[in-house]
């Protein structure tokens, strides 16, 4: 078993819904425990021009080998209508892998940790949540060092219903 953290984004067609259900298929897949999921925070788009973006992280151990699950991953998103128009435009589902166990990955399709992570506040604030205190990654920085680095700014922590 490793434990493995997945960011989860919506920005289309009732993003809370959108990862409600992702949470739901989630805690369906095989050879995997669902091990927590993060309050969900609102924030504004990076790119102008698109709706508002809801986030949230989910702690997953699995015995799964990384690409398995990418692919089972990327038929979540694809089951919950996600389209790939542009680069970076607007979704029904983002479903990424921040770490998983130890590993560092440097694969065509797979980079784990997370190459963005340490810019996103709302992939670390929702982390936060899941992940032990003295988090280090496999790269050796600690999460409590990205958080420091990266202000809660323009993130809203909604009501947990
Ligand atoms: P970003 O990667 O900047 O968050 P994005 O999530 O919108 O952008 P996608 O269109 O979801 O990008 O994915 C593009 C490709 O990224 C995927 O096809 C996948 O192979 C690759 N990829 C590389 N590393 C990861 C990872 N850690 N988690 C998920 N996908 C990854
Ligand atoms: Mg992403
Ligand atoms: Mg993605």
């Amino acid at each position: 078993m490793e434990r493995i953290y997945i960011g989860m984004g919506s920005n289309l067609a009732d993003p809370a819904e959108q990862l409600r259900s992702a949470v739901e298929a989630l805690a369906q897949l095989p050879h995997s425990t669902l091990a927590g999921v993060s309050a969900f925070y609102q924030s504004d788009s990076l790119l102008p021009g698109q709706p508002r973006y809801t986030n949230a992280a989910a702690a997953l151990d699995s015995t799964l080998e990384p690409l398995e699950l990418l692919d089972a991953l990327q038929a979540i998103e694809n089951g919950q209508g996600r389209e790939r128009l542009e680069r970076w435009g607007p979704r029904t589902l983002d479903l990424d892998i921040l770490l998983f166990g130890d590993r560092l990955i440097d694969l065509p399709r797979l980079t784990v940790p997370h190459y963005q992570m340490q810019e996103r506040a709302f992939v670390l604030y929702p982390l936060a949540e899941l992940a032990p205190a003295d988090l280090r990654l496999a790269d050796g920085r600690s999460l409590k060092d990205l958080l420091l680095a990266c202000p809660f700014v323009g993130l809203e922590r909604l009501p947990l219903n």
